[in-house]
């Protein structure tokens, strides 16, 4: 992770971003709840990247005639502190930004300008927004599969489920495994028990909706089986493309140890012996280990 270490002032101050003089930054949150649960997290279902089809829709609101950078997990941006500032929401103590009507789950993005706004439009803002309306309540930190809050309000991205099947490009800490359940790509579960997401509004936008049954809870032996031309077609034009096959199917044989079926022992074998990724091959040993215990 140390990526999260580079370049700390172009993080904090966007006027230093894309060589632009920024004077304006307008921000967007669109709502991005689907209508199913299932082991994928909830934001990579749809038909669409989520993240290409808000940039779309920021560019709409743009004109050539200013100076602009369009942001959505593109870079260098604390988007989550600005959106706090902004008045969108408060952090809670799953460290998500969440929106006192709307719940966690939505995306953020920016319009950075060289425009200077004569009045910023701060939707519900007042002093208190600032802070943590989490009360008593801890039902995140204790539902956490991972134990991944040292504490409130502080995430250890090392053991979240959402870094370790997304982001974690090698092998994954045996100790972590037990704990991944069937969780293939990311985890929902600090923002499912979260009782702000009540009022979670469903999406009206198709590009959230799931584009197939198969995307919303694929059968972990499908994914056991994935080749590179099967990955590519099944989720090449989805989020999940980013982890490629391999990852997946790392994740999935965690996945498949941690079901405890022996239906899944034969090909776990194969991957174990054959599979030309190693980290594939050592996921696959570790759950064939595991269907035996
Ligand atoms: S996403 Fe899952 S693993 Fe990560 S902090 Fe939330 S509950 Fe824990
Ligand atoms: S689950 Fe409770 S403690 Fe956690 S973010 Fe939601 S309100 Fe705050």
């Amino acid at each position: 992770m140390h990526w999260t270490w580079q370049r700390p002032r172009r993080r904090w101050d966007q006027r230093r971003v894309g060589g632009l003089p920024i004077r304006g930054c307008c921000l967007l949150s669109t709502r991005a709840l689907p209508p199913v649960a299932s082991e994928v997290s909830l934001w990579p279902l749809g038909g669409a990247v989520p993240w290409i089809w808000l940039r779309r829709r920021l560019r709409a609101q743009t004109t050539d005639q200013i100076a602009h950078r369009v942001y959505v997990d593109t870079g260098a941006i604390l988007e989550r502190s600005h959106a706090q500032q902004a008045g969108l929401g408060f952090i809670g103590k799953n460290t998500l930004l969440i929106n006192p009507r709307r719940g966690s789950y939505f995306f953020l993005g920016e319009i950075l300008t060289t425009c200077e706004f004569d009045v910023y439009n701060t939707p519900q803002r007042h002093e208190s927004q600032h802070e943590s309306q989490c009360g008593s309540c801890t039902r995140c930190l204790n539902a956490c599969p991972t134990d991944a809050f040292p504490t409130p309000y502080v995430l250890d991205a090392r053991r979240c489920i959402s870094y370790l099947t997304i982001e974690h490009k090698g092998m994954i800490d045996p100790l972590l495994r037990l704990r991944m359940g069937r969780w293939v790509y990311g985890c929902d579960v600090c923002q499912a028990v979260c009782p702000w997401n009540r009022f979670a509004i469903q999406s009206q936008e198709a590009a959230f909706y799931p584009a197939d049954a198969d995307r919303m809870a694929p059968l972990l032996a499908d994914l056991l089986a994935l080749t590179d031309t099967t990955f590519a077609a099944r989720f090449g034009r989805s989020a999940i493309a980013r982890i490629g096959r391999d990852r997946l199917v790392r994740n999935a044989c965690i996945a498949a140890g941690n079901s405890h079926l022996p239906e899944f022992a034969p090909t776990l074998e194969i991957l174990a012996h054959a599979d030309r990724s190693p980290i594939v091959q050592e996921a696959a040993r570790w759950a064939c280990d595991s269907l035996t215990l």
